[in-house]
């Protein structure tokens, strides 16, 4: 699970999260809804350490991300530490940043080779299973650029499992695609919900949050104005900054 606290980060004079707590547990699927420029992307990156906070602290599975406790503070850990924290991380962007030269199966083989020192032949294997799972077990040896953008972020999703992460995070997986294609990603997302995978969803997709999630979070101007129950953050908001943002998104 991910455990947030205190996160801080801001750009030059602009305060972008301004005090983020959440708690995701196992296999518990939270989606994160909020309005352009509320920080959800910058929550995301800070939660994978792709940016360093300015306070707070990440913890998954119980392990820090990117700092360790000395002298009662917290100090920048070692690339090592951080690298290998990191690791139970699998991230899904927007933009599905495949390896335009590599086929499907070598995108999804390479990380656990490469960086986790895999057996290449149980790994191919395992990502060939990977492919079955996300509907693409004909399509091994195509380049990114001979598959659809739903096709493609279903390779990018496999490589993320290839990792076998504990949460995965996306970043609205779904919204370079064209209409038709969106459906076929979050069926596959919705699958691996099912099977019981710990997810953080950054989504517009409000029909995929009341469907899929356990948790709603609401975020806007860096903070978590309510999250809870998908039904009741949903249909019953507390607030009227959720409500006014649902209400503009249907
Ligand atoms: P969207 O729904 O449009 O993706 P978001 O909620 O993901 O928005 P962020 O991308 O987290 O929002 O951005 C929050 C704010 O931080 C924005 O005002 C953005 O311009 C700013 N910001 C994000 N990254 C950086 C950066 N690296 N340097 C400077 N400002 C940044
Ligand atoms: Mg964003």
């Amino acid at each position: 699970g991910l455990r947030l606290r205190g996160l801080r980060k801001s750009f030059g004079a602009m305060a972008v999260l301004r005090g983020v707590d959440l708690d995701v547990a196992p296999g518990e699927v939270v989606c994160v809804i909020g309005p352009s420029g509320s920080g959800k992307s910058t929550l995301l990156r800070c939660v994978n350490h792709l940016e360093p906070l300015d306070a707070g602290f990440v913890q998954v599975d119980g392990l820090l991300v990117g700092y360790e406790p000395r002298d009662g503070r917290l100090h920048e850990s070692s690339e090592r530490d951080t690298a290998r924290a990191r690791l139970r991380m699998g991230m899904v962007f927007q933009q599905f940043n495949l390896f335009s030269h590599l086929s499907a199966l070598r995108n999804i083989t390479l990380g656990p080779v490469k960086v986790l020192g895999r057996d290449p032949a149980e790994v191919e294997a395992e990502a060939r299973e990977l492919l079955a799972r996300v509907g693409l077990a004909g399509h091994a040896d195509k380049l990114p650029g001979q598959l659809s953008g739903g096709q493609q972020q279903r390779v990018a999703i496999a490589r993320a499992l290839a990792m076998r992460p504990s949460v995965l995070l996306f970043d609205e997986p779904t919204s370079a695609l064209d209409p038709e294609l969106v459906g076929e990603v979050l069926a596959v997302m919705r699958d691996l919900a099912d099977q019981g995978m710990t997810m953080v969803v950054v989504t517009h997709e409000i029909g995929f949050a009341a469907d899929v999630a356990d948790t709603v979070v609401f975020m806007d101007e860096g903070v978590i104005v309510e999250s809870g129950p998908a039904d009741r953050v949903l249909r019953h908001p507390d607030s009227a900054r959720t409500a006014a943002f649902l209400a503009h998104v249907r």
